[in-house]
């Protein structure tokens, strides 16, 4: 049977572009549908403008450590309305290279909804059919919000990127990378910010020390964290909103921000009815090569619940297209993904946690927190971590957790060491680059055992 397009991509973020890319140049005829704005949750409203406020936020560090430096930094303020134009100018630039690389390659691209017909069709918003050999979901997720009485008052992270003006208080619930990380950028362009969390410790799935050093640096650094709280219901308090918790406290602030996680985008699809098996949250299902349970139908990035990073996403539709469209057969490995967390001071961790290691077997730990040098003149008291997890006599690294200014950019370079299979002697084998303070992971103490 002839079809109209060898492969249909629904969802121009950043699974579904570099698929639709690679496929192209590949020399498959290739169209895509994006609902909303070309480049998906990253670059429209999450990492890249995330990173943009978080860079915003970092200011207030620097003018307050300047002064230790002999600076003196008289007036400085934050205009949000006029961050905002400049960060939204370079989104608008990177969703303008982002069509013009796919149109390049030869992608059709369809600005409208698009959903399953059947196992070889899809249907776009205006009713038109396309048939397509291959179907790739790549639609992502969506912020969820707890089922209370006024969870619709508040915002989620899709709306934090259009606020008009900067709030002066907000409460945010949740502990995870979205909560931490706004928590830290808010409160360092000066809104008053509580964090609401239902655990003990925030970052649930972090290294257990990472997870208190963050918490006690965001808490002298002025967060109000309030944890092993629920939230019971939110209440219009004139223009503000009062977020009343489980255990009768409660909070009037300008904004409540639900970071409670995020769902795959499925509803409303098609794909049950096309036969395709949905798991939890409604996520497509899908085998080592990204394929469904419909053999022409496969999904890649947040919609298939696996790991919720756009490096993930990338990785695994490109591994699609290469697999399907070049003959190039490319599994993703899962194992060993570093990521960072934005937070302030900053996380980067790859690897197993102290605790995951501990459940395998005998460890070792080195480890070692200091000042750095940047912030003994700056009268900063603030520590940074860093921490190898080793396997007992070996020695083997299974995980590095750094946290601290830079730690992001540290932990890219830890990884790749740590996927070759590098040992302490390895790190300690390496000679210093003086004075940083990524040198204090070559110079660490001994292990200590047990
Ligand atoms: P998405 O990028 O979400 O793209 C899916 C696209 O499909 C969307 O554009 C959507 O409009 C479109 N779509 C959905 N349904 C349809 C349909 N039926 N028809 C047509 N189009 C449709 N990850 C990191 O690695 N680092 C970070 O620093 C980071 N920060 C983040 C900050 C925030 C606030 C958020 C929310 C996420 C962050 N992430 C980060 C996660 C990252 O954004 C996602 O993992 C990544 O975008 C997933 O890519 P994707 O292609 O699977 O989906
Ligand atoms: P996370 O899964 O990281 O965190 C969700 C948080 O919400 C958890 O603390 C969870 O608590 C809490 N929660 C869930 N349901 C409820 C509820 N009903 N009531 C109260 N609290 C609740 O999701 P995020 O939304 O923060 O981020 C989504 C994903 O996007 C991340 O997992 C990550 O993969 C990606 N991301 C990556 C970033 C990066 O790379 N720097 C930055 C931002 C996002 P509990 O732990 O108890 O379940």
């Amino acid at each position: 049977m002839a079809f109209d397009v060898d492969l249909f991509v629904i969802g121009g973020g950043s699974g579904g572009v570099r698929a639709a890319r690679i496929a192209a140049e590949a020399g498959a005829r290739v169209a895509l549908a994006e609902e909303y704005r070309m480049g998906g949750t990253c670059v429209i409203r999450g990492c890249v403008p995330k990173k943009l406020f978080v860079y915003a936020s970092a200011f207030a560090d620097a003018f307050e450590d300047a002064r230790g430096f002999g600076w003196t930094v008289e007036g400085a303020r934050f205009d949000w309305p006029r961050f905002r134009a400049a960060r939204d100018a370079e989104i608008a630039r990177l969703e303008a290279a982002y069509r013009s690389r796919l149109a390049k390659a030869g992608v059709t691209l369809h600005d409208c909804r698009a959903t399953v017909a059947d196992p070889h069709r899809v249907r776009l918003a205006d009713g038109r059919e396309v048939s397509a050999s291959h179907i790739l979901i790549a639609t992502g997720g969506w912020p969820v919000r707890p089922e209370v009485p006024g969870a619709d008052l508040a915002i989620t992270s899709n709306e934090v990127f259009e606020l008009a003006g900067q709030p002066k208080s907000v409460a945010i619930v949740g502990g995870g990378y979205i909560a931490c990380e706004f928590a830290g950028i808010l409160n360092g362009l000066g809104t008053r910010v509580t964090q609401i969390y239902r655990g003990p410790q925030i970052l649930r799935g972090f290294d257990d020390e990472v997870r208190a050093h963050v918490a006690d640096a965001m808490r002298s650094r002025g967060v109000v964290l309030e944890l092993g709280r629920d939230i019971a219901r939110i209440e219009p308090v004139g223009a503000e909103k009062r977020i009343v918790l489980t255990n009768g406290e409660s909070h009037v602030v300008e904004h409540v921000l639900l970071a409670t996680g995020r769902a795959p985008n499925t509803h409303g699809l098609g794909l049950e009815a096309a036969g395709v098996a949905l798991g939890r949250n409604g996520a497509v299902k899908v085998g080592d090569w990204s394929q469904s349970s419909v053999p022409s139908i496969y999904a890649v990035g947040d919609v298939t619940d696996r790991i919720a990073l756009t490096p993930v996403a990338i990785r695994e539709g490109q591994a699609f297209a290469r697999t399907v469209f070049a003959a190039e057969p490319t599994r993703v490995d899962h194992a060993l993904i570093a990521t960072a967390v934005f937070t302030q001071p900053e996380i980067g961790t790859v690897g197993l946690t102290e605790a995951e290691a501990r459940a395998r077997g005998p460890v070792a730990i080195a480890r070692t927190a200091f000042r750095p040098m940047l912030n003994v003149l700056a009268h900063r008291d603030e520590r940074m971590l860093m921490k190898l997890v080793l396997e007992a006599g070996s020695e083997r690294v299974l995980g590095v957790h750094i946290v601290g200014h830079g730690a992001g950019e540290m932990i890219q370079l830890a990884a790749v060491a740590v996927g070759m299979g590098a040992t302490k002697a390895d790190f300690d084998r390496t000679v210093a680059v003086h004075p940083t303070a990524a040198e204090e992971l070559v110079t660490l103490p001994a292990p200590v055992e047990g």
